[in-house]
């Protein structure tokens, strides 16, 4: 067996070496394909984001103030309304950074780590990618209109089910879409009796009683897809999608207390908790390590 200087110079090292030399060397000019396609799935959010709550459909994105059509050049530039000089949401921009950040970490860092599941080479970046795109659509229109829409659950339903038996088989993966229901639908008839009782006290306050539902229906979908994903995770997302909500609405307080307006708005905040499930199945998914402590062997 011949033995070759890089094995003489492991050995001798131990490790190898991190220096910036061999960061850069790793560097090479592919990591143009993430950052390309970063963008892009920053504009594909943006843009579904735009037109998927108006129109329900795949429209041409038009000023949300005037209504004239945007043309492409501008809407791709982000720039303002050429009929009303109306500006672009700060959010437009937030995707995009966001959305180009996470495509290069999951270029060098591969999601579904928590699984073990590693398809062939850069198949599994193209996956997370779609699914970061999906998560980003469902978190961005959920956060802005409190709205799950039932095109964007159907497709998650189907991108789940794929990845879901391929990641973990069929059993797991309905196990989990099963299991993501059942729990959010007993949090879904606790917020529906939650609401009940608001509209009560809201009516006896001497406010008028609004249709705010605590959990919408489109939560429970939501956990249903991200089960199928999940599999046997679901309980953890749901968990801390929950602690996340839980932790946000407590802030919420704080600061309505701060700002002294705890007596008159107390009952009238209410927050979308789609975005915490996708945050918290994105931290499973994505950033796996931090979670690999409290999974039972
Ligand atoms: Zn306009």
């Amino acid at each position: 067996m011949g033995i070759s200087p890089r094995t003489l110079q492991l050995a001798y090292t131990g490790h190898e070496q991190i220096t910036i030399y061999n960061i850069i060397k790793k560097m090479d000019f592919l990591i143009v394909i993430p950052i390309l396609a970063g963008w892009i799935s920053g504009w594909v959010v943006n843009y579904l984001a735009d037109v998927l709550p108006v129109t329900r459909q795949f429209s041409h994105p038009a000023c949300p103030k005037c209504g004239q059509n945007f043309p492409i050049a501008v809407y791709l530039a982000f720039r303002p309304c050429p009929n009303c000089h109306q500006r672009r949401p700060a959010r437009v921009w937030f995707v995009q950074v966001i959305m180009l950040i996470a495509n290069i970490y999951i270029w060098f860092k591969s999601p579904f780590g928590i699984f073990h599941f590693h398809p062939p080479y850069r198949l599994e970046y193209i996956l997370g990618t779609i699914l970061l795109t999906y998560f980003a659509m469902v978190f961005v229109i959920d956060f802005e209109h409190r709205l799950i829409l039932h095109p964007t659950s159907i497709f998650g339903a189907l991108l789940g089910l794929g990845l879901g038996l391929w990641i973990n088989g069929i059993i797991p993966t309905l196990i989990g879409g099963l299991a993501g229901i059942v729990i959010m639908s007993v949090f879904y008839y606790f917020g529906v009796l939650f609401s009940r009782l608001r509209a009560r006290r809201m009516q006896t306050a001497g406010q008028d009683a609004d249709d705010e539902e605590a959990l919408g229906f489109g939560d429970v979908i939501l956990a249903g897809v991200l089960g199928l994903i999940l599999g046997p995770f679901i309980w953890i997302g749901l968990l801390l999608g929950i602690l996340l909500g839980g932790l946000a609405g407590v802030l919420m307080v704080f600061y309505l207390m701060i700002a002294k307006r705890y007596k008159t708005q107390a009952l009238m905040v209410f927050m979308p908790y789609g975005p915490f499930f996708i945050t918290s199945a994105f931290l499973i998914l994505f950033i796996p390590t931090w979670i690999a402590p409290f999974i039972p062997k």
